[in-house]
């Protein structure tokens, strides 16, 4: 059987990296994939493990010659993309793949791949979120108005996603039981499994 395709959105500072690294630890057969993006690798961010980080030629290359996914120019300023071959290798191999995409990129996944499982994760408030991408101090003051400003478009959308999960300050190991309890049942429905079940039980 092959495995969930898991799109997760959600704003920049609502702790996607951290839940869905603990979720990858817990899956028997969980990958994550590394998207490839044209902005500045942050302090301690390792290519290859964040981010594949390219420059804008060889983003624009990559994706003219098929070969994202989906891929957005996010916070207008960088190009972020899927890249499309071993997500397809890992699916048909029966891997989990999870992918932290933007509102954008889900609705393109959303049509190549209606079959995906599709999770909105959001930070407790508005006023929380600032609070998080504050305490980062990654950001200049143009940069978090911007980031505040697409989270507050992206929150609007959350209606579009089948799942929404609010992921509550000191409460990532509950956010986790969450997504796994959605993957748990996901992987159950009917549709997933009339192919792999024998005709008569
Ligand atoms: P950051 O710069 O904070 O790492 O990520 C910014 C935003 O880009 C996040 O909302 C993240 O979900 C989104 N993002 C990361 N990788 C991809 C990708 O491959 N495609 C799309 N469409 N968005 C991505």
């Amino acid at each position: 059987m092959s495995g969930l395709l898991v799109v997760v959105s959600g704003p920049s500072g609502a702790g996607k990296s951290t839940v869905l690294k603990a979720l990858i630890d817990s899956l028997p057969r969980g990958k994550f994939s590394v998207s490839m993006t044209t902005r500045a690798p942050r302090a301690g961010e390792i290519n290859g493990q964040a981010y594949h980080f390219v420059t804008e030629s060889q983003f624009v290359e990559m994706r003219e010659a098929g070969g994202f996914l989906e891929c957005a120019r996010v916070f207008e300023s960088a190009w972020y993309g899927t890249p499309k071959n071993h997500v397809l290798d890992d699916l048909s191999a029966g891997f989990d793949i999870i992918l932290d995409i933007d509102v954008q990129g889900a609705l393109q996944v959303r049509h190549s791949h209606p079959d995906a499982v599709f999770v909105f994760l959001a930070p407790p408030s508005m006023e929380e979120l600032r609070r998080r991408l504050e305490n980062r101090h990654t950001e200049t003051p143009a940069s978090l108005a911007r980031r505040l400003e697409t989270a507050a478009q992206e929150m609007e959308r959350r209606g579009e996603y089948q799942y929404l999960v609010v992921n509550a300050n000191d409460r990532a190991e509950e956010t986790v039981d969450k997504l796994r309890a959605i993957l748990v049942a996901e992987k159950c429905r009917t549709s997933r499994l009339e192919c792999c079940l024998p005709m008569s039980l």
